[in-house]
């Protein structure tokens, strides 16, 4: 990347390289295994790969897993599987789990130093003695306990001795700092629950803005990225890396050594920038949890979601979510991007990588009636409009077809270019032909369109240049593959379901329309198609054949996005 083109944390990388701060970068990627990631997390990890990659250092993935209780197994390997798919790999798989032992030495020696002390108040006692943004904070009547009698009930919490919430180990920082976060913030609870990595090894666990740092420092970060709402806990960030001081006690990280896990504690530096929000949709995984568990969705892979898992389902590629977020940048302005900018990216990128394929979503019969009725041929089709190399395929043709029921109006709006009684129209790769007769049903609905090919409009005729305003898809009738497609809309019916200001939640604006299931029809190039391969059938959209529901013989498509613009409208 060109100097000018580096956002503001590229441009610091760039500083810290070319003055000989740091010789090498470390970045990580630190999710808490408690939800799936979603297209906000992408963001993160595009910056966090991103910058290792572009400035040869090196990424970790980190297991953020300190509190246990809302933590799974499912999630640990789902966040593997969505960050390769991203196309990114780490250089080491870590969990800040890995880094019990360690935090409760470093503990011990904040409390040794004097700096931590064990509190016996209660959670809403704390609140309340923490004071508020215009009013100081009081000294907890436990701040003062002997260095001998804190290491003594510290051991004991760890021990499993006292109740969950009975006790709290917190930082001796300052009760009347004007950041509130640095009021002496709690480090350790007690929580007697089990854990995803460490079983029952553990009745107490490391508060995040305590763990956090520390892991960082542990494994050489240099350059930790977080959100904006960090920006006020930096100030503990730098104290607890600094209090502890890793980098000059390595016998606080011997057990990493004894485990075998290599450490060469570093001073890294928090930079915040702003968080990536869609519109349309909500990224909060507490809310995408209560759409899974209360299955107003068909789980976490919904093609409706903004997980990752979901957007690949829908047929978004990875390619197309880098470009988005690149194309996005990285500042520390908060913004709401429109759902269409992904769009873009994703219609950019398969415009250029997906194959044509024909496919009827609402079918009508058109019947050739100047062929006869055994006539087939095999006719041969470019895959690709503007690139040779996808070569070419043969389509199926005889006198049958299903074409689009919405490309026949009995009674044509003004500027319609399709098939009208009478009118001629072009059906892609074959000919011009006009429809004779319509015939209809008892109701009135027309079930089947009669007409003739114009056969010296056909490709190598002398007419085969007669012009007509109108192209129409279509699949030969006899050779179609039945299909099931799924046309997508958004999940949500308002542009930010996160407003609940009129008294209504996100569940109150689900788009009661945000999935239409058709049956329709295939050629056989495209019923053939493995899963989770993309096609653009011409006229309709991208679509992905299901990565769990299609086969060759029962093929199951997804629309990913409609094309900006169909060719014969
Ligand atoms: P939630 O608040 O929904 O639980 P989270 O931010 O707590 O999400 P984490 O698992 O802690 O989820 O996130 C892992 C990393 O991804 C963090 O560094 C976090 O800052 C980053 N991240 C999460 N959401 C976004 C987003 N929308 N844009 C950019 N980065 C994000
Ligand atoms: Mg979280
Ligand atoms: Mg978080």
């Amino acid at each position: 990347t060109p100097a000018s083109q580096l956002h503001f944390i590229g441009q610091i990388v760039r500083d810290d390289l070319a003055s000989g701060k740091h010789s090498v970068i470390h970045t990580r990627f630190p999710p808490e295994p408690n939800g799936y990631l979603h297209i906000g997390h992408a963001k993160s990890i595009c910056l966090n790969f991103g910058l290792a990659s572009e400035f040869a250092g090196t990424c970790n993935l980190r297991f953020d897993d300190t509190n246990p209780s809302k933590e799974d197994v499912e999630f640990v390997e789902a966040i593997q599987r969505d960050v390769k798919w991203l196309g990114f790999g780490w250089a080491e798989l870590r969990h800040a789990s890995d880094y019990f032992e360690v935090f409760y030495r470093s503990a011990l020696k904040l409390i040794r130093d004097g700096k931590a002390y064990v509190d016996d108040l209660s959670a809403e006692q704390m609140r309340e003695y923490r004071g508020t943004l215009t009013e100081a904070g009081r000294n907890s009547p436990y701040r003062d306990r002997s260095v001998e009698e804190n290491l003594d009930l510290f051991e004991r919490m760890r021990a499993g001795e006292f109740a969950d919430g009975a006790k709290t180990l917190r930082a001796k920082i300052d009760m009347t700092s004007g950041n509130i976060n640095m009021r002496d913030p709690a480090i350790y609870r007690i929580r007697k629950v089990h854990h995803q990595n460490t079983g029952d090894a553990w009745p107490i666990y490391p508060m995040y803005d305590y763990a956090h740092c520390l892991s960082d420092a542990l494994e050489g970060i240099t350059h930790s990225l977080c959100t904006l709402e960090f920006e006020d806990h930096r100030p503990l960030y730098d104290w607890c890396v600094d209090n502890v001081d890793l980098k000059n006690h390595p016998d606080l990280w011997q057990p990493l050594v004894d485990a075998g896990l290599s450490t060469a504690p570093s001073k890294p530096r928090q930079i915040e920038f702003s968080r990536g929000n869609l519109n349309y949709t909500v990224m909060s995984k507490r809310k995408l949890l209560t759409l899974v568990g209360e299955n107003l969705v068909d789980g976490w892979d919904d093609p409706r979601m903004p997980t990752i898992v979901g957007v690949r389902r829908r047929g978004f590629t990875a390619a197309s979510i880098r470009l988005f977020w690149e194309r996005i940048g990285v500042s520390k302005q908060n913004s709401i991007i429109d759902m269409s900018v992904l769009e873009g990216c994703v219609r950019e990128d398969l415009d250029a990588a997906a194959p044509r394929r024909l496919g009827v979503i609402d079918p009508l019969k058109l019947v050739i009636t100047n062929l006869d009725a055994g006539h087939n041929e095999e006719l041969t089709f470019p895959n690709h409009p503007k690139d040779e190399s996808f070569g070419t395929r043969s389509v199926p043709f005889s006198p049958e077809l299903w074409i689009e029921r919405e490309d026949f109006a009995e009674v044509p709006p003004k500027g319609f270019h399709r098939l009208k009684p009478e009118g001629e129209v072009r059906l892609r790769g074959v000919g011009i032909v006009r429809c004779d007769e319509v015939v209809k049903d008892a109701d009135g609905n027309v079930t089947e369109l009669r007409g003739t090919l114009d056969l010296d409009s056909r490709t190598g005729m002398p007419g085969s240049e007669r012009k007509v305003k109108g192209t129409i898809h279509w699949v030969s009738a006899r050779h179609a593959i039945a299909a099931e497609v799924r046309l997508y809309d958004r999940l949500f019916d308002v542009v930010d379901p996160d407003d609940d200001s009129d008294g209504k939640t996100y569940k109150d604006h689900l788009n009661p329309n945000s999935r239409r299931v058709v049956q329709g029809y295939v050629e056989p190039a495209a019923a053939g198609a493995t899963r989770e391969d993309r096609m653009q059938f011409e006229r309709l959209g991208y679509f992905v054949a299901d990565i769990a529901d299609h086969t060759a013989d029962r093929p199951v498509f997804n629309r990913v996005v409609t094309l900006r613009d169909s060719w014969a409208k």
